[in-house]
């Protein structure tokens, strides 16, 4: 049989077969993701064939009910270590249509290198990307001018920005269009309202995923869980919460390979005199050239050279 992965806890997976049909399953054998060492090496979004038993008594007081014995290609997925000393990482999803940062201008602040490690990451794993400003209605005048100046900057670069009030369910309609096909992550720091939005989309979700955020920052879940969230009226349409996640590792990101996901800084990048130039000392650097004329934001350039001193120290931020 063949089926979409909705819940992961431990090394139990729920595998949805239709609507009113789901099989709780075990990995059979190991599946190994690109050598990595993940916790768990089928993630929810997957793809994946699995068996059944031939008799029920064959399943008798097995808490699951079938085997998993392959997951189907993925079009992108997105993987995090689980803390920084770890080497054990967690996928947070697989066959992604987007990735949705929720972003406050105040009440928290979030900083544009939180944004752009977002982006990038995204842009790292060919994820697409959007952002979605949320708690519009609170903005006193300065707060609303940095907004803006925010969506000018990134909806130059090309991304879909949304604002919105999750809590007075305005703006939400463009974006529920947007979302309404496909499998949806949703990320940003605790506070910027995703229950919220979550529960403004699907009535009586948030108390679930409350939660399991709670059990996360009390410790007391040392197995992983992830589920997606049904959405919509269109089918294999979810939302995947990430709770207790503060932001993106920046997991496999080369030195080299920094660059290429700052679209702007990857574009004139191809006019420095050097064809491996890092855009940091350099002589006839079109980026460095781009930041004086105005043409690459300061912000954006601050974020890249962020993330490319974390490359040489070796470390990975969450
Ligand atoms: P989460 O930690 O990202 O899940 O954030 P919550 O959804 O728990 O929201 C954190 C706080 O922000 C709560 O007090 C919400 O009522 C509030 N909040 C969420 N969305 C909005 C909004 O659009 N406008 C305003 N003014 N407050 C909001
Ligand atoms: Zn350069």
């Amino acid at each position: 049989m063949t089926g979409l992965v909705i819940q992961n806890r431990g090394s139990l997976y729920q595998v949805k077969v239709a609507d009113d049909e789901s099989y709780s399953c075990k990995l059979k054998g190991s599946f190994k993701v690109n050598d990595i060492q993940t916790t768990n090496p089928v993630a929810v979004g997957d793809v994946v064939d699995f068996e059944l038993p031939e008799t029920m008594e064959e399943a008798k007081g097995q808490e699951h009910l079938g085997w998993i014995t392959k997951i189907h290609p993925r079009t992108n997925y997105i993987i995090r270590r689980s803390s920084n000393l770890s080497k054990q990482a967690h996928i947070l999803g697989a066959n992604l249509s987007r990735a949705l940062l929720l972003v406050t201008v105040n009440y928290p602040v979030t900083s544009t290198t939180f944004i752009d490690r977002f982006l990038a990451t995204a842009e790292a794993y060919r994820v697409e990307a959007a952002l979605v400003f949320n708690k519009v209605d609170r903005y006193c005048d300065h707060e609303e001018r940095k907004l803006h100046d925010l969506v000018t900057l990134y909806e130059g670069l090309g991304y879909r920005c949304f604002e919105i009030s999750a809590k007075h369910g305005q703006g939400m309609e463009s974006l529920k269009e947007y979302i309404s096909t496909g499998i949806t992550l949703l990320s940003g720091h605790s506070g910027v309202g995703k229950s919220t939005f979550i529960n403004a989309l699907v009535p009586g979700a948030n108390l679930r995923t409350q939660n399991i955020s709670e059990a996360h920052n009390m410790g007391v879940h040392t197995t992983t869980f992830s589920e997606m969230i049904p959405y919509g009226t269109e089918p294999d349409t979810y939302l995947i919460d990430t709770p207790g996640i503060k932001g993106f590792g920046t997991i496999e990101f080369e030195r080299e390979g920094v660059s290429h996901y700052f679209r702007e800084i990857f574009e004139l990048g191809k006019q420095c005199h050097f064809h491996n130039c890092t855009h940091t000392h350099e002589p006839k650097c079109a980026v460095c050239e781009g930041l004086n004329r105005g043409t690459i934001a300061r912000s954006r350039y601050k974020s890249y050279l962020s993330i490319l001193q974390d490359e040489d120290e070796g470390k990975y931020r969450l």
